[in-house]
């Protein structure tokens, strides 16, 4: 029987998903569909406590119900606990409805093919930014084992509150004290929005910092942010922020088709094309 899976949120029309998911069901040739489901907000505790009735043999979640759908599911996985919020759904053999969070692993996965061997130079990471993209990275770096991960954010408090979570690993330090920060760091990572198109770019002097250092950014439009052309024009290693949406998607496929797919160039490319954006 066909397996059906899906992108559920509000809105969906935005999400690259279903170009993602399609082009490893061709690559496959899996009998499954992966469909656009859009979950209007007042209906969306209903549709995930009886998710079985969906038909779907699981889903990805977006905004605004990754922490309505976590609230949903039997089980859940350590980075969606840790975060309150689950980005992909599947039902187990006995009808439970099983949550993860994979943006971290997304994360984690871009670094591991565009950096090999990242973590073994990496004992002091720098998170800029403290939203929802930042809370996936901070605990990914903190479970692979990097010894210290500072957060930094326009908004302290923000910082803050989440860093202790993941205390004492994580911190949060004041954005006045990044010159000092960035001369320790082994890695940069932009998380806020900013360098994203329509936004101003980021506006960080990286002159402290090591030029072994890798600077990752994870908005991907444009594909080479002003911080990672700044990191590349002075000679430090760069990873842009494409993978990272590529490589979350890879847990949810291998749960609902049961083949662990690929991130390759053909993927990437055909992404890029559709974003709009030169690679
Ligand atoms: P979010 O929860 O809205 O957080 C936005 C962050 O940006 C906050 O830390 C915010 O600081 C900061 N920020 C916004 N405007 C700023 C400004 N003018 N000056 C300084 N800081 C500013 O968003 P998110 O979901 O974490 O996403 C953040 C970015 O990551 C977006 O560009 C998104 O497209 C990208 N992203 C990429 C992937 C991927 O797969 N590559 C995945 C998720 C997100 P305050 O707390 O002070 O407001």
């Amino acid at each position: 029987m066909t397996r059906r899976a899906a992108i559920t949120g509000y809105p969906v029309a935005h999400s690259r998903s279903p170009l993602i998911h399609g082009y490893w069901l061709k690559r496959h040739g899996l009998d499954g569909t992966y469909e656009r489901v859009a979950v209007e907000p007042a209906t969306a505790e209903t549709f995930y406590r009886e998710f079985a009735k969906s038909g779907l043999v699981g889903c990805n979640v977006t905004v605004p119900h990754k922490e309505v759908a976590a609230a949903c599911c039997d089980v859940l996985d350590d980075a969606a606990q840790a975060m309150g919020a689950a980005n992909t759904l599947w039902l187990d053999d006995n009808g439970r409805l099983m949550g993860a969070n994979t943006d971290g692993l997304g994360f984690l996965g871009n670094l591991d093919q565009n950096a090999p061997g990242w973590v073994g130079r990496c004992d002091t990471a720098l998170v800029l930014g403290a939203g929802g993209a930042a809370r996936a990275i901070v605990w990914a770096l903190v479970s692979r084992g990097v010894k210290k991960v500072l957060v930094a954010n326009r908004t302290l408090s923000k910082a803050q509150d989440f860093a202790d979570r993941f205390a004492p690993v994580a911190k949060a330090v004041s954005w006045d004290y990044l010159a000092d920060i960035l001369g320790r760091s082994d890695l940069v990572v932009n998380t806020t929005s900013l360098g994203m198109e329509g936004q101003p770019p980021l506006d960080l002097d990286l002159s402290p910092l090591p030029v072994d250092a890798l600077v990752s950014d994870i908005v991907y439009a444009p594909l080479v942010t002003p911080l990672l052309q700044a990191a590349h024009d002075r000679g430090n290693p760069t990873v842009d922020g494409l993978g990272m949406l590529l490589h979350q998607a890879v847990p949810g496929f291998e749960r609902w088709f049961g083949v662990r797919p690929e991130v390759d160039e053909a993927l990437r490319n055909l992404v890029l094309a559709d974003l709009g954006v030169a690679s």
